[in-house]
């Protein structure tokens, strides 16, 4: 398959992952609307040339030159992405609000999806967070939520926490309550 075709079918793949995870937890207008700025040339030319078919060509271009212009773009314009709301200014860093936050969560279930097929199972997400994610720019409210999230997929699978009560809950307890939640878990 040739590069070009090869990146549309993965962001669309991808896209189609995340429109039905959103959707089961009550979001159905951010899985619609999710990464479409990867279709601006900025993002999907550097994609077709980095395709490689087994990790973001993103990844990719940043091994090859040391930072991706795209992954620039795309994080300054996409609030799903930690970095998006990361400010070195503040030293506290602000919440991600609630829709963005569950928005992640599927986004990082369905880019594991997409890109290991058939060896996908609900236990991947959760290493996936723990071993190869960068989290210096969240908050510690942001952490436990994830954390949570993440272990509780692992544990008990992908419908347990595929839904809009889970994911009120979780993040009504952890982010905004997130003394009491700590009290509580101590
Ligand atoms: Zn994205």
């Amino acid at each position: 398959m040739n590069k070009f075709f090869g990146h549309l079918w993965t962001v669309t793949k991808h896209r189609h992952h995340v429109f039905v995870l959103c959707t089961r937890c009550g979001l159905f207008w951010r899985g619609l609307v999710h990464d479409l700025s990867k279709f601006l040339p900025t993002e999907f030319f550097e994609g077709v040339k980095y395709f490689n078919g087994h990790y973001s060509p993103i990844i990719e271009c940043r091994k090859q030159n040391g930072y991706s212009l795209a992954w620039l773009h795309h994080k300054g314009r996409n609030k799903h992405h930690f970095e998006y709301w990361y400010d070195d200014q503040n030293p506290e860093q602000v919440d991600i609000p609630y829709k963005y936050a569950v928005e992640s969560v599927c986004d990082r279930i369905a880019a594991s999806m997409t890109y290991q097929g058939k060896n996908f199972d609900h236990t991947k997400p959760y290493y996936y967070w723990k071993d190869k994610t960068t989290k210096d720019v969240l908050n510690k409210h942001m952490m436990a939520f994830y954390d949570k999230v993440f272990a509780d997929l692992k544990d008990n699978g992908l419908k347990y926490i595929l839904n809009k009560k889970y994911m009120k809950a979780t993040y009504t307890a952890i982010v905004e309550n997130y003394e009491s939640y700590t009290q509580a878990t101590q």
